[in-house]
């Protein structure tokens, strides 16, 4: 892998004609970078880390700021000379100072893993069944081809392991082929929505879900992992047989056959947010007209003239309902609880011409727009969602952080409803900011709030007529039914069976409480490995894409670990399960998510996450960096 990069000349003319629309903070760190000029990383140009990818500074020192980078850059590419790709060790440590304040050494190692050069991997394996175990037959299976069964089957692929990916849809993309409600997108910027080390040219700032879809598929044709795919095949249970140590798969195929294939090791890559939760509510079985889940999408409806019901108001129901207020003659939106709202103007909209040249032809240019996203998400606000002791805590607030985030999120609000101050009360939420997924909002909400065809009812569905819905003891009719309703999140690797060693049941042995080691490994269920597994959800810190690599990469160094060490099993010890998990539930009773009792998925029947990573991002990716032999006990097979 190269570590420089050529640039053309050719770039000079399409640099001078774009950097009008360069992300300034994007340009700083490039030409600081290029030109090895830290000097160019001036104080009166820091950034405003809470506005990245922006500057936050005021125009004219935004263009002073273009007009000496740009010039500088183009020295460097009449030059000649190739563009280093990795940043040197001071230069990292220079930014985490200028731009952060920082001189953690946590913030320094973060920010070397964040910046990835474009066309580069620098966690590929760097070895190869061949070199390391050449004789040795093994074969992993995988379940699941959304974005977290794609990304470890690409690491297994460039390891050379015999791998098959079973995915029950037929099609890849998990929850971005499931999703086709209207305006579905990301609301995570699409440059860190995006593996790390396969840039894309996105068009909006957030994706759609069909870009989306066309990226994973493309991802999946590029690297080879569609021969490696069985479409609409299920897996229905697992069983672990001590004798080969294996796993035996039962999976029902395309003819609804059942049969079982065997694999030295399992990956569940299953997915949170797919097993739609439609609420069970008296009356539903009578209702007359069509009434689906928002991941259900029922496209033959035409909603022109009719009556909606949406009932929910989370990320789904706030992207589709303001498409069928525009289509339909009345909304009605029924919310048990308001939520916040994440002011976000870009949310919808399109990457102009000139940013888009930059990204796609400024090398290097893309990777630092990249960066500049991710370090200040990676980093986040976990601090406004821990629960401080010192601070009198509110139904509202649970620290001081978290106060100024309620402030700041209630000013949003009250700035959107304008003199419709009648619906303060209604959209402002009564439980802490971050107790749930606060949702991003370029003004589409309230806006939508505010049509005369909508109605907000704020008391909770107590039931459904053959034709209308019934709250507040009012029956409002309706023609059809949107579940906005969100998922079983808390019910991983459901609805499988899983049996491990000993004949354990996973779901009997978990109980309520999900919990594997780093999401990823559990006692007794040797070889088994969970993408975004228990605790690795990410609500004000982190970013879900990368925590996906972190997974994979694991898995892909466990199997070096069993073939290097030339061992069949790996099981997590339970001392080490049990001091993790002691960890993690501590920090989760006092992140706000689960202390403040606000009812959402990110919480089991018995109000305890078992969903949400309580602890700052460096600690998954440094704990997901390598595999520490001493956490498993490592055997042979009992039986060849
Ligand atoms: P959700 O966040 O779980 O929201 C479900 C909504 O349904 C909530 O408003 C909830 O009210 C309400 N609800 C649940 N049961 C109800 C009942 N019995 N009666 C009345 N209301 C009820 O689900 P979601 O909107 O599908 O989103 C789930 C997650 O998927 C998101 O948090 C996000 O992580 C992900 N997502 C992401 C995107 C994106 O990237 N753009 C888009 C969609 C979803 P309460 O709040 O009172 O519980």
């Amino acid at each position: 892998m190269s570590t420089t990069t050529p640039v053309s000349t050719t770039v000079l003319a399409g640099l001078e004609e774009h950097v009008h629309a360069a992300a300034v903070p994007t340009l700083v760190l490039l030409a600081a970078h290029v030109t090895g000029d830290l000097s160019l990383l001036r104080p009166e140009w820091k950034p405003s880390a809470a506005v990245l990818p922006q500057s936050g500074l005021d125009p004219a020192t935004d263009e002073e700021a273009r007009a000496v980078c740009a010039a500088r850059l183009a020295e460097a590419i009449s030059s000649g000379e190739p563009w280093p790709n990795q940043p040197t060790e001071e230069f990292l440590r220079a930014v985490a100072d200028w731009a952060l304040d920082s001189d953690d050494d946590d913030i320094a190692a973060l920010l070397s893993v964040a910046f990835v050069a474009e066309g580069t991997d620098p966690r590929a394996p760097r070895w190869t069944i061949d070199e390391v175990a050449p004789d040795r037959p093994f074969r992993a299976i995988v379940i699941g081809s959304g974005i977290a069964g794609l990304m470890v089957g690409l690491r297994l692929k460039q390891a050379g392991i015999d791998f098959t990916i079973y995915e029950k849809a037929p099609h890849i993309g998990g929850t971005w082929w499931e999703n086709t409600y209207p305006d579905c997108r990301t609301d995570v910027h699409s440059h860190i929505y995006t593996y790390s080390f396969q840039a894309h040219d996105w068009p909006s700032y957030f994706g759609r879900q069909e870009v989306i879809l066309d990226y994973l598929t493309d991802f999946a044709k590029n690297n080879g992992l569609l021969e490696h795919i069985r479409f609409n095949t299920e897996v229905s249970d697992a069983t672990w047989d001590e004798q080969s140590s294996r796993w035996n798969v039962g999976i029902i195929d395309p003819d609804r056959k059942a049969a079982v294939e065997s694999a030295d090791i399992l990956v569940s890559a299953v997915g949170q947010l797919n097993r739609p939760m439609i609420p069970d509510l008296p009356g539903l079985d009578g209702f007359s007209g069509p009434a689906f889940h928002s991941a259900e999408w029922d496209h033959s409806i035409d909603f022109t003239g009719k009556n909606v019901a949406v009932i929910g108001t989370g990320a789904s129901a706030l992207q589709f309902a303001p498409t069928l207020a525009r289509q339909a003659a009345k909304v009605t939106i029924y919310q048990r609880s308001a939520p916040w709202l994440m002011p976000t103007p870009e949310l919808r909209q399109e990457i102009g011409e000139s940013e888009r040249w930059l990204l796609n032809n400024l090398p290097l240019y893309r990777s630092f727009y990249r960066f500049t996203i991710f370090v200040p998400r990676a980093i986040g606000q976990l601090d406004a969602a821990t629960v401080d002791p010192n601070y009198p805590p509110t139904e509202v607030a649970v620290s001081e952080a978290n106060e100024r985030l309620r402030v700041l999120l209630t000013g949003y609000l009250t700035e959107q409803a304008g003199d419709r101050t009648d619906l303060l009360p209604k959209i402002i939420p009564d439980y802490p900011a971050g107790a749930k997924r606060i949702i991003r909002d370029d003004g589409t909400w309230v806006a939508t709030l505010k049509r005369d065809n909508v109605e907000l009812v704020t008391s909770a569905v107590s039931g459904i007529t053959a034709d209308g819905v019934v709250a507040d003891g009012t029956e409002r009719p309706a023609d059809v039914i949107v579940f906005g309703t969100g998922f079983r999140a808390s019910d991983f690797l459901t609805p499988m069976t899983v049996t491990g060693a000993g004949g354990k049941d996973l779901h009997d042995a978990w109980g309520l409480d999900a919990c594997a080691y780093m999401g990823l490994t559990i006692p007794d269920f040797p070889n088994l490995f969970c993408m975004y597994g228990p605790n690795t959800g990410l609500v004000l810190h982190g970013n879900v894409v990368f925590f996906m690599e972190c997974q994979a990469n694991y898995v892909a160094k466990s199997v070096e670990l069993l073939l290097r060490e030339d061992v069949h099993s790996m099981s997590l010890t339970q001392e080490k399960f049990e001091s993790y998990r002691d960890e993690i539930f501590a920090a989760s009773a006092h992140r706000v998510w689960e202390w403040s009792g606000t009812h959402s998925w990110y919480q089991n029947a018995a109000g305890r996450s078992t969903i949400m990573w309580p602890l700052p991002t460096w600690d998954y990716v440094e704990g997901t960096s390598e595999v520490d032999p001493s956490h498993y006990t490592l055997n042979e097979r009992n039986h060849r």
